[in-house]
């Protein structure tokens, strides 16, 4: 285990995006916290929506007075080709699980666990996905005393079964689970469960608004990418369940009737994930002939800001999505998504009012969708407005703040 950095947050600083009422709610709800330690994990410190989410939420509790840690598992890569399996499966289609990925699963976890011995000990820890879910084979002795909250943030509507039983072991051990949609919970065995939805945190170097001398900068870095011809764009992990190739597909469909359409396929390769290379590989094969395509690895954080403010139009054509956290950071940008109606995207794109949703298998559709946006400026600058509006009352980072503390405080 090891404890990742990550930047100091203020509460004050959300005061202008979300209104004092529920920063006053926030407070209220720390206050009875004050006395509480509260120890988040999960698998990994970069790339993902859960490594995100940690680096707002961590230093915003202990800003609130709620004393919190955030510790990442150290593990090998075999562990990860095991978790990766995992995912996958969970969300509908994986190899077999055989008795040694369950003991590589097993003794890792051991290690991990191990490890937290010397450390203090926790009124509440929160795990993050099924990567730790081991732990609690030992938890239970370490700290005895401890609230242990699940957190679920994929998508498990069709799950395979032999996973899901896996896992059950250890979920029915839980206290509380939440997971980010209601069609997740399923037949997942969990005691008492909440629905929190994610969020973007509109403070960072992600979503802040920008001055023009940084976007002009950043621009420039991203040449030869031209902000002058049309551009759409996908920012996602190269991973299978994104479907790049239908995104490139989508494209190709767009570029019928739009001329000099570009396309920018943003990834990265997330720390316990190691399918990304090889993908990566292979969408940069498929997409090196057309020079208006660019893929494009390790943006830093202005960069994603920039390609998703300056975009005409974003695409998330994902077949399984937990949530699909960069759908509502395009948003907030007041750029419209083309996305497919899975996971938490239809949450998050109001089809014909924030963008347009399509079937995950419909790659031309999605095209047409994109095309459609790209003719109609008025549109898509109402989409836009609409976009922003929908995403601060929904997708804020306070509001699930709000509701993560109102489960703490209701655990503990
Ligand atoms: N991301 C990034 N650079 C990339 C790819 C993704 O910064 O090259 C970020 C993206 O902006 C978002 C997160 O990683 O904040 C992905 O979260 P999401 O919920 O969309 O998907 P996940 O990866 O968790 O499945």
């Amino acid at each position: 285990m090891h404890a990742p950095l990550h930047p100091d947050r203020t509460i004050n600083a959300y005061i202008d995006v979300t209104g004092s009422d529920r920063l006053e709610r926030l407070r209220s709800l720390a206050e009875a916290l004050t006395d509480s330690r509260v120890l988040h994990i999960n698998s990994t410190a970069t790339g993902g929506g859960v490594a995100e989410l940690l680096r707002s939420i961590v230093p915003l509790c202990n800003d609130l007075g709620i004393d919190t840690d955030w510790f990442v598992m150290d593990a090998t890569d075999e562990f990860f080709e095991v978790t990766k399996a995992m995912h996958n499966a969970l969300q509908g289609s994986g190899p077999p699980l055989t008795e040694e990925m369950k003991a590589t699963y097993r003794a890792v976890n051991e290690e991990n666990a191990i490890e937290l011995e010397g450390e203090a000990t926790y009124d509440l820890v929160v795990i993050h996905d099924p990567q730790p879910l081991g732990l609690l084979d030992h938890l239970e002795a370490t700290m005895p005393e401890a609230v242990i909250v699940w957190r679920c943030h994929i998508d498990l509507t069709d799950p395979t079964d032999e996973y899901l039983t896996f896992i059950s072991e250890y979920t029915a051990q839980v206290d509380h689970a939440i997971f980010s949609r209601s069609a997740y919970v399923g037949d997942t065995a969990v005691p008492e469960t909440s629905i929190i939805y994610p969020s973007i945190d509109p403070v960072t170097e992600k979503n802040q608004t920008l001055d023009a001398e940084t976007v002009a900068t950043e621009r420039n870095r991203l040449d030869p990418l031209s902000f002058e011809d049309p551009l759409v764009t996908q920012i996602s992990r190269f991973d299978p369940w994104k479907d790049q190739f239908g995104t490139l597909e989508a494209y190709r469909r767009a570029s019928e009737d739009v001329p000099n359409l570009q396309l920018a396929l943003v990834g990265g390769m997330a720390g316990d994930d190691p399918e990304g290379l090889e993908l990566y590989e292979q969408v940069a094969e498929a997409a090196a002939a057309d020079p208006n395509v660019h893929v494009l690895t390790d943006l830093p954080d202005s960069g994603v800001n920039v390609l998703q403010r300056e975009s005409d139009v974003v695409i998330q054509k994902s077949l399984r999505e937990g949530f699909g956290l960069v759908v509502s950071e395009a948003l907030w940008k007041r750029t419209p998504v083309v996305g497919s109606n899975v996971g938490g995207i239809p949450l998050q794109i109001v089809d014909g009012e924030t963008g347009y949703l399509v079937d995950a298998d419909d790659a031309s559709g999605a095209g047409e969708r994109v095309s459609t946006l790209l003719k109609n400026d008025a549109r898509r600058a109402k989409f836009g407005d609409n976009a922003h509006e929908h995403v601060r009352e929904q997708f804020l980072l306070p509001r699930q703040l709000v509701e993560l503390l109102g489960v703490i405080a209701d655990e503990l």
